[in-house]
Order: structure tokens, then sequence, then C-alpha cells
């Protein structure tokens, strides 16, 4: 297996830029053989990296998660989310507990607030940093968090040991480029982009379709290879389809060009200033 770029963690530890996303897995019984299936495929294609999260099908994603790892633990970097009204200190301890369980693991490599909710920020970090003690995370971070909420954690103490910020980010919701993409690198945060195909939506659009042509190549993985340019930016498509998995692994092989960037740059202009975060 030819090994995928990485991303480095502020920790050193190095995690594969192109991963899988698990939303909407889960959801029916009748495509569950399926998901296991394409997950299974993208770790033998490398991405090896896998986003999960309580949320998704109400936990199910997650025994999907832990049906396509088995036997296999220890070559996945595996990303599980808290919900913002779980996330007082012992709340945030007892959802990482089931999500443990369902995921039939003794730890989560990276586990995140999945966005801003009533219970103090204090509480969940306190929550993270024990956790991180007892070894059931291995590292902690936050998810649709701007500018203002990165700095309020990290005004707390112990909050500079976010490891990363899970954001929306595409080709159409370029925002973080003017405001929250720089403020994380600067601070060795790293961005973990989701919806890089905006679920599907981009796919018809003529300036990606055009560019797609000339490299025999998708839309879908055009808009991927656009969002890993940023060799600090690790990407978690979700594909059901094998089919799809397959383009998403091949899109790290596409390099598009400089007048091929400009044309981008047209159709999706980026932001002049910074944008309050879009989530989905
Ligand atoms: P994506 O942009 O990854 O789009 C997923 C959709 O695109 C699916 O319908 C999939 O189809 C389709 N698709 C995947 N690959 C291709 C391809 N090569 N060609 C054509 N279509 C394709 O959207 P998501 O919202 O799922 O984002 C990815 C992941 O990010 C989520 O699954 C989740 O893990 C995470 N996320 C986190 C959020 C947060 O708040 N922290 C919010 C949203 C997402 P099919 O499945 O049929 O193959």
């Amino acid at each position: 297996m030819v090994e995928l770029p990485t991303v480095t963690l502020p920790s050193g530890e190095t995690v594969p830029q192109l991963g899988q996303g698990t939303w909407r897995m889960g959801e029916s019984a009748r495509v569950r053989k399926e998901e296991v299936a394409a997950l299974r495929l993208g770790l033998d294609l490398g991405m090896t990296l896998i986003d999960t999260a309580e949320m998704y099908a109400d936990g199910t994603a997650e025994e999907i998660v832990a049906e396509a790892i088995e036997g296999r633990r220890d070559e996945v970097f595996l990303v599980s989310k808290v919900l913002p009204e779980h996330s007082s200190r012992a709340g945030t301890i007892k959802a990482c507990e089931r999500s443990l369980k369902r995921l039939n693991t003794d730890r989560i490599d990276l586990y995140l607030l999945h966005w801003r909710g009533h219970p103090a920020l204090a509480e969940t970090l306190d929550a993270f940093l024990a956790l991180q003690d007892a070894g059931l995370i291995r590292y902690f971070g936050v998810s649709n968090f701007d500018v203002d909420d990165m700095e309020e954690l990290f005004a707390l103490e112990g909050g500079e040991g976010c490891a990363t910020n899970q954001v929306l980010y595409n080709l159409k919701r370029r925002g973080i480029e003017a405001g929250l993409l720089p403020w994380c690198r600067e601070r060795s945060v790293s961005i973990m982009a989701y919806s890089p195909i905006e679920q599907g939506r981009l796919l018809r659009d003529p300036a990606l379709t055009s560019i797609a042509a000339r490299h025999h190549a998708t839309q879908a993985q055009i808009a991927l290879a656009w969002v890993l340019r940023h060799k600090d930016v690790m990407v978690i498509p979700k594909a059901k389809s094998e089919a799809h998995v397959r383009q998403n692994r091949a899109a790290l092989d596409i390099k598009l060009t400089g007048e091929e960037h400009a044309e981008l740059d047209r159709a999706f202009p980026p932001p002049a200033s910074p944008i309050p975060l879009e989530m989905l």
C-alpha cells in the first residue's frame, strides 16, 4: 500500500491527510453492509483517518465504524465527537464512555466538542483533560469554532492543548481563509475540513466540470484536490459507494495548475475580509 501524505499534529504525530467521514451512515439497515465495505476499502487504500460522532444516526454510525475497523484498530486514527448538550464535565465523560462502547475500543484518538453549547467551555475542557489522563482519549479538539471561540478556549488553562478544529471548508465556503485558517496555523492547531464536496452539491458546477474534463477526472475529485492543496489541512469526504471511495483516494494524485486555481478563484472568489464561520 502506498502511504498517503500526512498532516502533523501539534504533538508531532502524523495523520493521513485524506480520511473518511461517516455522517448519514447507519441511517438505513439496508445499506449497512455497503457502508462497512466502503470504510474497509478506504482503510485498504490508506485512508485510515475515520471521523464519526455520537450524533450520527444516534450512535449507529459509531457501531458501523466498529464493524469496519474490527481486527485493525491499530491502523486507524479514530475521531469522534461529543454533542454540546452532553458537554458538561460529567456529561462529556459519560458520552465518551458510551462512544467507546459503541466503537468497541479502549481509546478514541481525537475527541472533539461538536459545536459550542451552553455548558461552560471550561467544564468540557476539564473533562477532556481527565479523559486524556485516563488514556480514554489521546488528543482533544473542537469543531465549528470560530476565532472568538478559539480565543476563549486558548485563554483557559490547558486550552492550548487543542489539537484540531474541524470546520466546513470547500470551494463554496472559503470564509476561514480570511481569519480562522491563519489563526490556527499560527498556533499549530490543525484544521480538518468537513463537507469538502458540499455534500454533493458542488458536482454540477460548470468550472469544476470543465477542469475535471481536462484531468479525465470527476468534479468531486477536483473539489477534493482543491482542498488537498493545503498540505496542512486534513480532509474527510464521506462515501458509501466503492467507486466514490476509489475516486476520492485518487484525488490525491491530481495537481491543479496555476491557471486552474485562477479559474476556480473566479468561479468561487476567496473572501476579501473575515466572515463568520458557517456550519452545516
Ligand atoms: P461530503 O462533502 O463529504 O459529501 C458526501 C456526499 O458526497 C455523499 O452523498 C457521497 O455519496 C457523495 N460523494 C462522496 N464522494 C463522491 C465522489 N467521488 N463523487 C460523487 N459523489 C461523492 O459531505 P459530508 O457532510 O458527509 O462531510 C464529510 C464528513 O465530515 C461527514 O461525513 C462527517 O464525518 C464530517 N462532518 C462534520 C460536521 C461537523 O459539524 N463537525 C458537519 C458535517 C460533516 P455516497 O455516500 O453515496 O458515496
